[in-house]
């Protein structure tokens, strides 16, 4: 619920597209940097593409998306959402 609605949030701010979500074990191994405990295999991650030219700047992004609970990858062709594990 936490992850949905820091999506949600993030998404009324930032001009993005959801691209990959919930995956099956099968579908995440067959998926090139994937890993085996991926957060998307529990429905806690989310790979998104941003309009173009529309790419928000990197630290924005990422102190937007840690207010909300969720950690940001910059991967290839997307950026990595997840729920933000790390205690500290
Ligand atoms: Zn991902």
């Amino acid at each position: 619920m936490t992850f949905v609605m820091g999506v949600m949030d993030l998404q009324a701010r930032f001009p993005f597209s959801v691209t990959s979500w919930w995956r099956t074990a099968k579908h995440n191994a067959g998926l090139a940097d994937s890993v085996k405990d991926s957060q998307h295999l529990v429905g806690t991650a989310a790979d998104v593409v941003f309009d173009p030219g529309a790419e928000p700047d990197p630290g924005l992004f990422k102190a937007a998306a840690r207010e909300l609970g969720l950690e940001v990858e910059r991967e290839s062709d997307h950026t990595h959402l997840e729920l933000f594990t790390t205690m500290y």
